[in-house]
């Protein structure tokens, strides 16, 4: 399959280079040229298989020039082996709707899915290039987790990850920073996660700096996740024998909700992907109204969608501009200058695949009370945003993604019914372990010198 950049459609890129370089030197993101729709008859066929086949037949539709079917089944099951549910996610009811429970991977949350997968790329890379890659990432609290897991103590690669400094949850943070393998490195940023996220992109934007440490990225713009991501779509809509499913997406950059698009545009029956917010809405204000102008960010109980810039939505801008790589960098400049407001007639393609809906802090603390009053359910926050606007859409019976476990944010749960769940066993232990981070100034120089010093 052949990949070109949202900004400039003229020019091809093959698998190996979308997944090592994850953006585009012209600061687009990757796509593919085309995207093959599966007919009736096909999803029939999806429908009879488990989990990692399932991923094996999706994920091969978009990286057979890179990994052979048969490399890419044994790297599946590779990665799905650490997951405490034998076919990776499991569905669950809760009152009328159902939810997708994500979070059984090694970090407790669903980006582990993802991350496990392209760790395991990177090693499958690596195998066959003399090389060294630098992985460096920013996390809103749960990438990094998920990628440190995924990344610690393989052969020729380091991981540098970025969070921001007491704003993520102590069990976020101690899952990162307890990891004792000398690939690993936590950096602490005097900032938000928006810092973070700037710091990153302006390192990647460097290109001597970037080419000299060999650097690569796993934030959620890389399409190698995205695919990944899609799998779980499909894997429940076949669950459900429904015509067709509506899902709720705790959102925060935009990658999970965009794996659902991704899952209808390869003729998935999904009727709509509900784009769920906290309190930093300006997804759900873009696509009710059309308004992408972002605000100062607010830190919520829902800290890994405490985001403003969601990078993934560029994607989606491509799409509903029919695919016009000059009107879409034309559109990341006004948004790069806060001036953004979707023109009326990509507003109503929008909303034939998306709805949205925003929760307060209080709402999000009522959903928590609620279903554990009525369905002796704990939901993580981030989940109980995805219930909170599927109910306030009256949404009654779609999916909602349960994106984390809820023991990893007991500061959320304790206060909304004085209970928290406890970790799993296998990881209680982080709890006491020492960390090890850096704490660094919101200075991208800075961030350079430790990386240059530590490879
Ligand atoms: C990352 C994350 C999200 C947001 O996912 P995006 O792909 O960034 O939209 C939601 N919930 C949890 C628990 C997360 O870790």
């Amino acid at each position: 399959m052949k990949y070109i950049s949202t900004r400039n459609n003229n020019k091809e890129f093959d698998f190996k280079t979308v997944f090592i370089k994850g953006l585009a030197d012209d600061g687009g993101l990757f796509i593919p040229k085309s995207i093959k729709k599966y007919s009736n008859e096909e999803l029939q066929e999806l429908k009879k298989l488990n989990y990692n086949q399932l991923s094996v037949e999706i994920i091969n539709q978009f990286s057979s020039d890179f990994i052979t079917k048969g490399e890419l089944s044994s790297l599946i099951d590779k990665s799905y082996s650490t997951f405490r549910e034998k076919e990776v996610v499991k569905i669950s009811n809760i009152g009328s709707l159902k939810l997708l429970e994500l979070f059984h991977g090694p970090t407790l949350a669903f980006k582990d899915i993802a991350m496990q997968f392209i760790g395991n790329l990177y090693g499958y890379y690596l195998s066959k290039n003399d090389e060294k890659i630098n992985i460096v990432v920013a996390t809103s609290g749960d990438t990094g987790a998920a990628a440190i897991d995924a990344i610690k103590g393989k052969n020729n690669l380091n991981i540098f990850v970025l969070h921001p400094n007491n704003r993520i949850s102590p069990v976020q943070r101690k899952l990162m920073t307890t990891v004792e393998d000398k690939n690993v490195f936590n950096i602490a940023i005097e900032g938000n996660f928006d810092d973070c996220q700037n710091i990153v992109k302006s390192m990647f934007s460097d290109l001597d700096f970037s080419k000299s440490i060999n650097m690569s990225g796993v934030n959620s713009i890389n399409w190698a996740r995205i695919i990944a991501q899609s799998v779980y779509y499909f894997y429940s809509y076949f669950k459900l024998n429904k015509e067709t499913v509506s899902f709720s997406v705790p959102t925060g950059n935009f990658g999970d909700v965009f794996a659902g698009y991704l899952a209808k545009k390869m003729g998935l029956p999904i009727d709509k992907l509900i784009v769920a917010t906290n309190e930093n809405d300006i997804l759900h204000r873009a696509i009710s109204k059309g308004d992408y102008v972002s605000k100062k960010v607010k830190e919520t109980l829902s800290p890994s969608m405490d985001i403003q810039l969601a990078s993934n939505f560029e994607r989606l801008i491509y799409y509903v501009n029919n695919s016009d790589a000059d009107i879409t960098a034309d559109i990341m400049n006004k948004i790069k200058q806060n001036s953004y407001h979707i023109e009326k007639n990509n507003l109503e393609t929008i909303q034939k695949d998306f709805v949205s809906e925003s929760c307060s802090e209080q709402e999000t603390l009522d959903i928590i009370k609620k279903n554990f009053k009525d369905n002796n359910i704990i939901l993580d926050p981030h989940t109980a945003v995805g219930v909170g606007a599927a109910n306030k859409l009256s949404f009654n019976d779609c999916v909602v993604l349960s994106t984390a476990h809820p023991c990893k944010f007991p500061n959320a749960t304790n206060n909304a019914i004085d209970k928290h769940e406890k970790l799993p066993e296998e990881l209680q232990n982080v709890l006491e372990k020492d960390e090890n981070f850096e704490v660094l100034k919101n200075n991208t120089e800075n961030v350079k010198d430790f990386i240059k010093n530590k490879v």
